[in-house]
C-alpha cells in the first residue's frame, strides 16, 4: 500500500506521461472492479501465489477501499477504464452483471463491462448486457477453466460479433497454464466467427508470437498490454526481441491495459515498460489513448 505523498507524486508523473505525449489523458481498458468480497479472493488467490513460488510473490499495490482506488485512476487521469470481472463456475455471471451494471451507472467514466461462461441461458444474459449498453466483455478461459469454442458459446460469439462489442479474453498460458489456454482453441472461434472483436489480455502470455499471427492473420484482433514488458514479466516471460517490428507493425490494434488495481508494482511502471520499447511517441499515443478512444466512439 502506498502513503499519501507518495500517490500524489505517482499521479504526477503518470500525467507528466500522457501530456508529454499531447493526450487528454489515458484509456485503460483492462481494469478490475468488481463486489468486494470477489476481489477479496482475487487477492487472497494471489497472496498465495507468492506463498507457493518466489518467483510470483504478488503484493498488490492498490489494496484499498474501492472510492479510493477510483479516485486513484482518475488522479493518473485514466479517462475511461473497465470494470474487469468473471466468473470460476457456472450460475455466477449474471449476478456478476447485475453488479457490473449498477457499478457503471454510478461511474459514468468506466466503460460498462459484463462477463460470460458456458452454461445454460448465457445466449440471453449476453443479449440483455448488450441491450442495456455494455460497452465491452470480458472472458477468462483460464480462470473459467472452458474451451472458449465450446459450441453454446457459438451463438454468443455470433452475437458479439454483429453487436461489434470488444470481448478482452484472457487466454494465454500465463500466470499458470489452464485446460484451454493457448492460441488453439481461440484459434477455432475465429475460424468460425473472423469478425469477432477479441482483445487478448496479457498479449497471450507467455505465446506472445502466436497470437501476433492471429492478429496479422485477423484484422478484428487486438491484443492489451496488461503487465507485458514489466520487469515483473520480463523475468518471468520476457516478450521476444525479434518480435518488436510486427509490435510496431500492428501499433493500430494494441491496447493500453495493466490489471490496476491487481499489481505488484507502480502504475507509473507499465507505462514507462511501454516507453523503452523504443517505437516511438506515434506507437504510444495510438496504444495509450487513441486506439482505444476510436475503439469505443470516445
Ligand atoms: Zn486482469
Amino acid at each position: 500500500m502506498k502513503r499519501a505523498d507518495e500517490s500524489a507524486s505517482e499521479a504526477a508523473e503518470v500525467r507528466r506521461f500522457w501530456q508529454r505525449l499531447g493526450l487528454p489523458g489515458l484509456v485503460d481498458i483492462h481494469t478490475h472492479f468488481m463486489p468486494e468480497r470477489v476481489l477479496r479472493k482475487v487477492w487472497s488467490y494471489f497472496d498465495s501465489l507468492g506463498a507457493t513460488n518466489d518467483d510470483l510473490i504478488w503484493p498488490i499495490t492498490y489494496r484499498t477501499e474501492e472510492a479510493e482506488r477510483l479516485a486513484t485512476i482518475r488522479d493518473f487521469g485514466v479517462r475511461a477504464f473497465t470494470s474487469m470481472l468473471y466468473p470460476h463456475k457456472a450460475g455466477m455471471a449474471e449476478w456478476l452483471n447485475g453488479w457490473a451494471a449498477g457499478f457503471a451507472h454510478r461511474t459514468p467514466d468506466s466503460l460498462h463491462t459484463s462477463t460470460l461462461f458456458p452454461e445454460a441461458g448465457v445466449e440471453s444474459y449476453v443479449r440483455e448486457a448488450i441491450e442495456a449498453g455494455t460497452r465491452v466483455f470480458k472472458a477468462h478461459v483460464q480462470v473459467g477453466a472452458y474451451d472458449p469454442a465450446d459450441e453454446v458459446l457459438d451463438s454468443v460469439w455470433g452475437l458479439l460479433a454483429e453487436a461489434e462489442v470488444p470481448i478482452v479474453i484472457h487466454c494465454g498460458s500465463g500466470p499458470v497454464p489452464g485446460k484451454h489456454t493457448g492460441p488453439e482453441p481461440v484459434g477455432r472461434v475465429l475460424a468460425r466467427h473472423p469478425r469477432l472483436r477479441l482483445v487478448i489480455a496479457h498479449m497471450g502470455m507467455p505465446e506472445y508470437e502466436d497470437f501476433l499471427g492471429l492478429a496479422e492473420r485477423y484484422q478484428e484482433l487486438r491484443l492489451d498490454t496488461t503487465m507485458v514488458f514489466t520487469d515483473f514479466a520480463e523475468r518471468l516471460e520476457p516478450f521476444p526481441r525479434r518480435a518488436l517490428p510486427r509490435l510496431a507493425g500492428l501499433g493500430d490494434r494494441i491496447l493500453l491495459g495493466t490489471d490496476f488495481p491487481n499489481i505488484p508494482y507502480p502504475y507509473i511502471h507499465q507505462l514507462e515498460a511501454l516507453e523503452r520499447l523504443e517505437l516511438g511517441d506515434q506507437w504510444l499515443r495510438d496504444v495509450c489513448h487513441d486506439n482505444a478512444a476510436r475503439l469505443f466512439g470516445l
